[in-house]
């Protein structure tokens, strides 16, 4: 029989990044895939600002960056005719050292995860599948059945069920997905295209209730196209081809596609699953939640849960803490995956409902009111901050204590380049760290050595006050960078009472 810390089933991109975050922190880890290779075909195409701020944790965010291509401007057609173009480049300037939207396609992307598991002595376990697990109380026991049909058991503190939408570890734990599944029919396809104008940019363009999103990818006249396929069309789906599709929106947007490369329809569901956690199994990324892809949240979605999760095994893995702070990741997780699933529903359905007025809305009202509004710098960043999910906060975890100046227990701390200093720069460690802003006291010095945190200590300036930080606070930060504790005294008293009350020794 064999042991692992972590089963992991599943090696989309959520299982791929809990694998690489749970090896890094020195936990095993056995990562499984019923499937004989990556996935080929792209699905989501932006990586957010925040998955790249936390892949520097791995070292991973800069060869992302390099490999993929930040997309300069999306521009908005209706009917043909462009009604408006919003800049992409440094849109989230000053929010995060990431303030733009780079694409990078998921089948290039886990290729990518793979290869840096592989440097970290991990193998992706292929053709090898989960048909079931029992949860024993003190651990796990799943049966893994191989390619030649050999079945082993295996022996795992915990499994995380990382295994998409039609999660067999769901079902097992019997949690329910509630939700519906929306009335369009998508498709997807990898065209080489002429005449995009321009061509190096993202066009989304509506027609009626239909819409197309056309990203560039970085390689020239290489398009991903994203559309809905009208009702009339949609019965059929297995024998639909590009030809059949797609071409109303197209209209008037004088674009020939040259080749289809590929081309798939799917249908989108929204829907949040019951449970997050039961006993020893977990689930995560699109076994826990699936919505449409408006705003291209899912996969980063799933990215986020993988992080939250790995660091809190980690520390219970290693006698840091007390099982009860694998608790928190449902409490974290599941109102950000409801919050988000309402969002993009609401979205979606703006997009494509039906009607004159709908209609009117969509090509006049709508196009004319972004184009104006976003030349807002307020209204630029609000957006960035929203799809980037830098705006996502843990406010209401049992995790999250404390408020200094504006920033509370839960927050993702803010970020303060200056020409000098970026406060960013120790977030690329993987462990607890106290920030203060002013002066530390000698007693949380002595406190932080005790405890063996790092302590990150930041000359006062102007700058720190206007996002929000209090001087001489202690920002108390989790292993995944959010504030955990923010205390305006720096007390160490109150920092011990913090990780007391959590159950968190960090000197084992
Ligand atoms: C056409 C399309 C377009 C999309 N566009 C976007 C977008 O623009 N932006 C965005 O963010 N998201 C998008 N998504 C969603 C995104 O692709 C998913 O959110 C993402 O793949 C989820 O990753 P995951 O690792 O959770 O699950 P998956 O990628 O589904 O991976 C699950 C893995 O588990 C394996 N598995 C399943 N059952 C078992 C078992 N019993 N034993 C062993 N292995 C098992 C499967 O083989 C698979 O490899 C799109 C999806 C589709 C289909």
């Amino acid at each position: 029989m064999k042991k692992t810390d972590v089963l992991i089933i599943g090696a989309g991109p959520t299982g791929l990044v809990h694998a690489l975050w749970l090896t890094k922190q020195g936990v095993t880890v056995r990562l499984i895939d019923k499937s004989r290779g990556p996935g080929e075909t792209s699905r989501a195409m932006v990586v957010q600002a925040r998955t790249l701020e936390l892949y520097r944790q791995l070292g991973l965010a800069e060869a992302v960056v390099a490999a993929g291509y930040q997309t300069p401007a999306m521009n908005m057609w209706v009917q043909g005719k462009h009604k408006a173009q919003l800049q992409l480049v440094d849109a989230g300037k000053g929010i995060s050292p990431y303030p733009f939207v780079l694409v990078f396609p998921q089948d290039r992307h886990e290729r990518f995860l793979v290869e840096r598991l592989q440097a970290l002595g991990v193998e992706v376990e292929r053709q090898t599948e989960l048909l079931s697990f029992e949860d024993k109380g003190d651990h796990v026991e799943a049966v893994l059945q191989h390619y030649d049909g050999q079945q082993e058991t295996c022996t795992a503190l915990y499994l995380a069920g990382c295994d998409g939408a039609r999660s067999l570890v769901r079902h097992q734990i019997g949690s329910g997905f509630e939700g519906g599944t929306y009335r369009q029919l998508f498709y997807v396809a990898d065209v080489v295209a002429s005449g995009v104008n321009p061509a190096n940019e993202a066009h989304i363009a509506f027609d009626k209730s239909e819409f197309l999103l056309m990203m560039y990818y970085g390689q020239a006249s290489q398009y991903r196209f994203i559309g809905t396929v009208r009702d009339e069309r949609a019965e059929h789906p297995e024998s639909l081809t590009f030809e059949d599709v797609g071409h109303e929106a197209l209209t008037g947007l004088n674009i020939q596609v040259e080749q289809v490369n590929w081309f798939s329809t799917y249908r989108v569901h929204h829907r949040v699953t019951d449970y997050f956690r039961r006993g020893r199994a977990f689930l995560l990324g699109d076994a826990a939640h699936v919505h449409s892809p408006a705003g291209g949240q899912g996969m980063n979605t799933g990215i986020l849960d993988a992080i939250n999760l790995a660091w809190k095994f980690a520390a219970v893995v290693k006698g840091q803490a007390s099982a009860r702070l694998l608790d928190s990741y449902e409490v974290e997780r599941q109102a950000f995956a409801h919050k988000l699933v309402e969002t993009t529903d609401r979205l979606f359905t703006f997009a494509t409902a039906e009607g004159g007025f709908a209609d009117f809305v969509r090509g006049n009202i709508a196009p004319l009111f972004l184009g104006i509004a976003y030349k807002s710098e307020h209204l630029r960043e609000y957006l960035f901050r929203i799809i980037s999910q830098t705006t996502l906060n843990y406010h209401e975890s049992p995790l999250s204590a404390g408020k200094a100046g504006d920033v509370q227990g839960g927050d993702r701390l803010p970020r303060v380049p200056l020409l000098d200093v970026d406060n960013y720069a120790p977030l690329t460690e993987i462990g607890w760290q106290v920030h203060v802003y002013g002066e530390a006291n000698a007693d949380l010095q002595t406190w932080c050595t005790q405890h063996l945190i790092s302590l990150h200590v930041f000359d006062w300036q102007l700058a720190y006050h206007k996002a929000g930080l209090a001087k001489n606070a202690a920002y108390l930060l989790r292993p995944d960078t959010y504030v955990a504790l923010a205390d305006p005294a720096g007390s160490p008293a109150t920092l011990s009472r913090y990780l007391r009350e959590r159950g968190l020794n960090l000197i084992v």
